[in-house]
């Protein structure tokens, strides 16, 4: 691809690859693109570069230029250069052209130094030839090193395709036939292709962590909600992706990160708490952004959303507040008419909040009925979106709601993890921690934290809840120990309920854990273990926090402290990497430690 306005189009259809052919003599050379372009490829699409016979140093400088997560090699490249890229941490796609004579015995030396290798028609111009070679000759392979199949493939000879019965067959590459000048791609019949492809894609998709086009994650998500509300959800899920990816909201997104909010929040290690773990502990300082926590990351992206939307009135729910105040925040920041629903126990609890929100120029309704808590206040700001359909966008504050919701927070505050990447990398040499810990009340800051790990498996993920009192106490917010499958706030997800089905009442010390469900995606990530759950209590945070104030000077929220107490309950075999979580600062927590120090 090199055409900024096709490579949008294209980012749409959600392919699993992107190639970037960075070698002159290719009519598909990528000359001058812009950096930013490549770089804006939402991370779950690998960015790929495709070189033949260039430097190593070359293509690693490459690498870090354009943040590539796959290379292709279409040269006589030997094993060792594979390797040496491979070693950067990158996909390594090694091809070749295969006729009736190819000896597949060639492909020995390469089995520990690339990924995947790629089948494509021989010719003297490196691949985009557009013609196809005897696929039966792959009978002659051997290994079970999966590989791409390439080399003139079209709507034509799909079918065919699909009748390989092989399962080591793992990607197809679809090219010249489906392009309408070189490195122009026709989006259509693409859109055509894959929906055709799909199928046979199925068991790689269940495997996927990321949302499908339905909005679910395996058996979660959706969106459950009033047929009353379903024209301002359906238009936000027509329209989020395209106004989110376009160039002007990226850099208009980048920039208020950057100047308003303070990021990149720095990567620090953490050396007395390392020394007294026996690991290299780093926290991802999310207690530095502007408004002390990763909520402001998800109300920057939703505002500049709204304002795309044509939306004049901003509506928020608030439990503690911080989400609240994040809103009245941006809603300052942009002159938008603020309005956040709160319960009036919580107005009570939360002055400070209240105050702030009330001096952005924010309203703040009570909401009086039920418990009046954080569910009654959703409920206040779900029966105000109905009743004002056109000017109005609702702002939810985490990874929970209606399809697109989930999906779209979780895109905003998966900037968390990218930084931690390349953060990492600066300081150790790898993208690749060996632990990364959040804590999760609707689960936004440890999505964000998981985000760009996701399909690395090796990466261990751990999502900490907050116990309360203790898991069987009955005054708990440990939502996947206690809770099962069911529906709350617009999607299906794992909640705390009763044996009928009434949504409990959770408890935790900490506003911002004290939910009784997790997001859809987290329902997904727990159900196919490829995160851990656990929980720590009240009392366990509360020394979490202190200690992380005497060692390093760091007063961490209540929330952020839970995922730091785990650290006191895992067992390190010396030198790995660990990457917690700092989702907030503790000044809003201090009349809290207060109590509990006797300070
Ligand atoms: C709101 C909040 C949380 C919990 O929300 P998630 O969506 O689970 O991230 C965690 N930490 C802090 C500091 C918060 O303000």
């Amino acid at each position: 691809m090199k055409y900024p306005d096709n490579i949008r189009d294209l980012v749409l259809l959600n392919p699993d690859y992107i190639g970037f052919i960075f070698y002159d003599k290719s009519k598909r050379f990528v000359a001058e693109i812009d950096e930013q372009t490549i770089k804006d490829i939402p991370s779950c699409i690998k960015k790929t570069g495709v070189f033949v016979d260039e430097n190593a140093s070359v293509i690693l400088d490459y690498i870090k230029k354009y943040h590539l997560q796959a290379v292709q090699l279409h040269g006589s490249e030997t094993s060792d250069t594979c390797l040496k890229i491979a070693e950067s941490g990158v996909e390594v796609i090694k091809a070749f052209g295969v006729d009736e004579a190819f000896d597949f015995n060639q492909l020995l030396p390469y089995l520990d130094s690339v990924n995947y290798f790629l089948f494509d028609t021989k010719t003297k111009a490196h691949g985009g030839s557009g013609l196809t070679f005897n696929w039966q000759v792959l009978e002659k392979y051997t290994f079970s090193k999966p590989y791409f199949l390439s080399g003139g493939l079209g709507l034509e000879n799909l079918d065919k395709v699909l009748a390989i019965n092989d399962d080591r067959l793992y990607a197809v590459d679809l090219n010249s036939c489906f392009e309408s000048e070189p490195a122009k791609k026709d989006i259509e019949k693409l859109k055509l292709a894959i929906n055709k492809l799909r199928p046979i894609l199925k068991e790689t998709e269940s495997m996927s962590y990321n949302v499908n086009e339905k909005g679910y994650y395996g058996d979660f998500g959706g969106a459950y909600i009033p047929e009353m509300l379903y024209p301002n959800v359906e238009h936000l899920r027509k329209e989020y992706l395209k106004i989110i990816y376009e160039p002007k909201f990226q850099e208009e997104f980048n920039q208020l990160l950057k100047d308003y909010v303070g990021r990149p929040s720095p990567l620090f290690l953490a050396e007395r708490l390392s020394a007294k773990y026996g690991a290299k502990i780093y926290l991802k300082r999310e207690d530095l952004n502007h408004t002390g926590a990763h909520k402001i990351n998800n109300t920057i992206g939703q505002i500049l959303l709204a304002e795309r939307l044509g939306k004049k009135r901003i509506i928020a729910e608030t439990g503690a507040g911080q989400h609240g105040v994040a809103t009245a925040t941006v809603c300052a920041l942009k002159g938008l008419e603020c309005v956040v629903y709160m319960g009036e126990i919580d107005i009570e609890r939360q002055a400070p909040n209240v105050a702030r929100m009330k001096m952005m120029g924010a309203t703040v309704v009570p909401a009086i009925s039920g418990s009046k808590t954080l569910k009654d206040a959703t409920n206040e700001a779900m029966r105000d979106w109905i009743n004002n359909p056109e000017d109005t966008h609702y702002i939810i504050g985490s990874v929970v709601g209606p399809h697109p919701y989930p999906d779209m927070v979780a895109r905003f505050q998966s900037i968390i993890s990218e930084e931690t990447k390349w953060q990492l990398k600066e300081k150790t040499g790898s993208e690749y921690p060996d632990y990364v810990l959040a804590c999760v009340g609707g689960g936004s800051n440890a999505i964000g934290m998981f985000y760009n790990f996701l399909d690395d498996e090796h990466v261990k993920l751990i999502a900490v809840e907050a116990a309360g009192l203790g898991v069987d106490s009955g005054e708990s917010a440990a939502t996947t120990a206690l809770g099962r499958e069911g529906v709350l706030h617009g999607s299906r997800s794992i909640l705390m309920q009763t044996e009928d089905g009434q949504v409990t009442e959770p408890y935790s010390i900490s506003a911002g854990l004290d939910y009784p469900g997790i997001g859809p995606q987290h329902a997904h990530l727990f159900k196919t273990k490829r995160a851990q759950y656990v929980s720590i209590t009240d009392q366990e945070s509360l020394d979490a926090g202190l200690l992380l104030a005497q060692t390093e000077g760091i007063i961490p929220a209540i929330e952020s402290a839970h995922a730091l107490a785990y650290l006191e309950k895992m067992k390190f075999k010396g030198n790995e990497t660990v990457v917690v979580c700092l989702s907030g600062r503790g000044d809003k927590d201090l009349a809290t430690y207060m109590k509990y120090f006797n300070l």
